[in-house]
């Protein structure tokens, strides 16, 4: 791994530092500006990416889902972004993310309803995209629309946050949880690009998204995660070694039922990174499964931090509904894997045609 794990540490405790302000609705600027200082925030490897993520993630949910959805546009921008954009993100200078999820075809963010029309040398977009993570801070965003010719599915374009026509809303984003990744819709009505801003082919979209983007997200999202499962299996084993029934002088890890949740914990969050390790060696080695561990670690990961944060919540009792053993946040952060697209449930339906040999679209 290239990444300094002491540099990492670093910017992981300014993360928990803001992790309160964040869940309140701040926007982490103030860790996405330490890894621009370390020199993280450019084009980073698959593997180095998922490192910090899932480090990120341990801290502050909202944070480390910024950074992933950083790193899943930068990794389109790196094969078909302009000279400058690719220069600016190698410097750190360009936060970008993705705007695929539309309010037509809501989570079926690989079949976007939104439009683009040739004007001249110039583009015109139309789309109301529904959610679009770190909208108000991105100097970009990754977009996707009907293509201009054609009965492919999708053309992507790079969108500047300012470009003349786009609407942001301006309304704080108040989910459950990553409550300071600035998830919020925009809408673009006759918004004027450039024809040079389109990433790849006309039509040239779905590969992009199946072939670069979903290795990256699924990988990513895992790695929130994984993060999220670590918090919550560490910070319940300190809370139950370390809270007393004082009446009986025993710890609550005394209880065996206690005991035995803890490691039904701790086996999901080991097995949840072995399996992202198993994905990213199969990418690593072009095996033959690698497309199956890729449309596996996102739903497996999602599907065991749902579960492993709320035991953390069942063990750590009235303690945990408060804030005071940290777990709430969490349980609440890792929520949003499960319904993020692919979503669980499609997951499961791509891995069920994928295994029974039948074709995933
Ligand atoms: C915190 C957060 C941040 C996000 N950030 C971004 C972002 O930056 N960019 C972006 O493009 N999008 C983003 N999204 C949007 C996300 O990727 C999904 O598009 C969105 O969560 C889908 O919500 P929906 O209500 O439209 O779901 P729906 O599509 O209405 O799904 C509802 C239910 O139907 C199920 N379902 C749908 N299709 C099938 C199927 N074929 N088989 C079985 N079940 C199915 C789903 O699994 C789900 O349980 C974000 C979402 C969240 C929660």
């Amino acid at each position: 791994m290239s990444v300094s794990l002491e540099k990492l540490e670093s910017i992981a405790a300014i993360a928990a530092a803001n992790a309160a302000e964040v869940d309140r609705g701040a926007f982490p600027t103030k860790t996405v500006d330490s890894l621009r200082a370390a020199r993280l925030f450019g084009f980073v490897s698959l593997p180095d990416a998922h490192v910090i993520v899932e480090r990120l993630a341990r801290e502050c949910g909202s944070t480390a889902m910024v950074v992933c959805m950083h790193y899943c546009a930068s990794a389109v921008l790196e094969k078909h972004g302009s000279a400058e954009v690719k220069a600016q993100i190698a410097a750190g200078t360009h936060l970008t993310t993705l705007a695929f999820s539309e309010a037509g075809s809501r989570s079926h963010f690989w079949a976007p309803l939104g439009t683009a029309k040739q004007d001249g040398d110039d583009v015109l977009l139309t789309a109301k995209k529904s959610w679009v993570t770190s909208a108000h801070h991105a100097d970009s965003y990754v977009w996707s629309s009907r293509p201009m010719a054609g009965a492919e599915a999708s053309t992507l374009w790079l969108v500047p946050r300012t470009a003349p026509g786009l609407r942001i809303s301006d309304a704080l984003f108040d989910g459950i949880g990553l409550r300071g990744n600035d998830s919020v819709p925009v809408v673009a009505e006759s918004t004027r690009i450039r024809a040079s801003a389109m990433l790849g082919e006309d039509g040239g979209g779905f590969g992009l998204m199946m072939g670069t983007v979903l290795p990256w997200f699924n990988v990513l999202v895992a790695s929130v995660s994984a993060g999220l499962m670590e918090a919550a299996t560490t910070r319940t084993a300190a809370h139950a070694g370390g809270t007393k029934f004082e009446h009986a002088g025993n710890a609550l890890a005394e209880l065996p039922t206690v005991r035995a949740y803890i490691a039904r914990m701790r086996i999901a969050t080991d097995a949840t990174k072995a399996l992202i390790g198993d994905t990213l060696a199969a990418m690593g080695a072009n095996r033959a499964d690698t497309m199956l561990r890729v449309l596996q670690s996102k739903a497996a990961a999602g599907e065991a931090a749902a579960e492993v944060t709320d035991t953390a919540m069942r063990v750590c009792g009235g303690a945990a509904f408060r804030k005071e053993v940290g777990v709430e946040r969490v349980f609440r952060d890792a929520r949003a894997a499960q319904v993020m697209g692919p979503t669980t449930d499609v997951l499961y339906d791509f891995i069920g045609k994928a295994v029974c040999g039948l074709p995933l679209f």
